[in-house]
């Protein structure tokens, strides 16, 4: 179902109210990485353009205490916006009063207004988190018409999302929202196939959801990681002491003899006896795990019967590193994998899940992908195919 967009909304002198994801890392007081600020910028921008007299919403960070307070203030965040839109935003440290309302008011067709974290609303009873009632109602009647544009928090309803549309009647999709909505959302419904998943990361316990979902319309599903390693025991073999969830491994045995042959392993792994990168690395197959000895990466065997699978795929979705890509010595296996999705030609690639994003920018391949996910959590719940409450108060067209 097509949902409705900023591109469906009459701006024009209106009070638009955005909620953005601007929930950017900090080191020593400074932003570490703006890339969800730039995320941002094309609503923000048509917006502008449109006519529109905007106000931003964003969380930074987690408010639990007094303290918390001041290191999460959104003002150096409007610092940022300001120099990247090369114009001023005008920063109202106050989530509801006088002061914001008055500045709202004094709003002109094309300014830019940012309101302090919405979760300075969870001090005192979590409110914004909880979607406080009486929180959605207030920030809702500061505006006219409202944009969701936060992935990263649309699989939880807060009131700067849910509680804004509920209480404004009805959202539209921002440009950030829209995409994650069309290449995620179509990948997983309506995918052109073959299509080819591959999951990795820590532990299976935190998939079991993606994989269900995925082996109803995938027609691969490429097991690497940590999680390899309580499927590889299913199936017989020692793994040592590698990762394993041995409460899990009748639900992979079900789940091996459900997707009869789509759930694909490897054949090798690199091993080492300890979870270190300094640690001696030896090259082993399946049948030869040495008892003492962790998998940490996919061996080279593992890799080429990968690439088999990816190279006539036409939809390729990957949800967790493949290796211990944090160590050097390990990361091998998943930049292979990543090179090897950069270069498909014809092919929709994304990429889900925060690590394995952070492991294809830091390895600069960002730009041979289709579409990198900007939420981590949101877009492992979008792939097991819940329902994200801040998707589903989109308006549908
Ligand atoms: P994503 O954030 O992409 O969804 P996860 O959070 O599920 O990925 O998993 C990422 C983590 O999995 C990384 O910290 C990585 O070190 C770990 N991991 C990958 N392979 C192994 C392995 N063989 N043994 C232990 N941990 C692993
Ligand atoms: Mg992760």
């Amino acid at each position: 179902m097509a949902k409705k967009t900023i591109r469906d909304l009459d701006l024009k002198n209106k009070k638009l109210l955005i909620r953005v994801d601007f929930n950017v890392p900090f080191q020593n007081g400074v932003i570490s990485d703006d890339n969800r600020i730039v995320q941002a910028l094309p609503t923000i921008k048509y917006a502008i353009e449109g006519g529109a007299k905007v106000i931003l919403f964003s969380h930074l960070g987690r408010i639990k205490k007094e303290e918390d307070l001041q290191k999460n203030s959104l003002k150096p965040v409007s610092i940022r916006l300001a120099e990247l839109l090369e114009q001023p935003v005008k920063f109202v440290p106050k989530t509801r009063g006088k002061e914001l309302e008055d500045a709202i008011n004094q709003l002109k067709s094309g300014e830019v207004l940012m309101v302090e974290n919405t979760r300075f609303e969870d001090l005192e009873g979590r409110k914004e988190s909880k979607n406080d009632p009486e929180l959605g109602k207030y920030w809702a009647s500061l505006g006219d018409l409202f944009v969701n544009d936060a992935f990263g928090t649309a699989h939880r309803a807060h009131a700067s999302n849910v509680g804004i549309a509920s209480n404004i009647g009805g959202a539209a999709a921002g440009f950030l929202l829209e995409k994650e909505i069309n290449f995620i959302g179509e990948a997983v419904d309506n995918p052109k196939r073959p299509f080819v998943a591959i999951l990795g990361g820590a532990k299976v316990s935190d998939k079991i959801g993606v994989i269900e979902n995925l082996l109803k319309t995938a027609d691969h599903i490429l097991i690497g990681g940590g999680m390899a390693y309580t499927f590889i025991k299913a199936q017989g073999h020692e793994v040592g002491t590698s990762l394993v969830e041995d409460d899990k491994l009748d639900l992979a045995k079900d789940l091996l003899e459900k997707s009869k042959g789509k759930i694909v392993l490897g054949v090798d792994v690199y091993t080492a006896k300890e979870f270190s990168n300094d640690s001696e690395k030896h090259l082993h197959t399946y049948e030869d795990i040495p008892a003492d000895e962790m998998g940490l990466d996919i061996g080279p065997k593992t890799i080429l019967k990968f690439k088999e699978y990816l190279a006539d795929a036409k939809t390729v979705v990957w949800n967790g590193p493949v290796g211990v890509f944090e160590f050097s010595n390990f990361a091998g296996g998943t930049i292979e994998i990543a090179k090897a999705l950069a270069e498909l030609k014809d092919a929709t690639t994304i990429v889900g899940g925060g690590d394995s994003a952070a492991a294809v920018i830091e390895n600069g391949l960002a730009d041979g992908f289709t579409h990198i996910s900007t939420g981590g959590g949101a877009s492992l719940e979008y792939l097991e195919g819940k329902k994200l409450p801040g998707i589903e108060c989109v308006d549908n067209k």
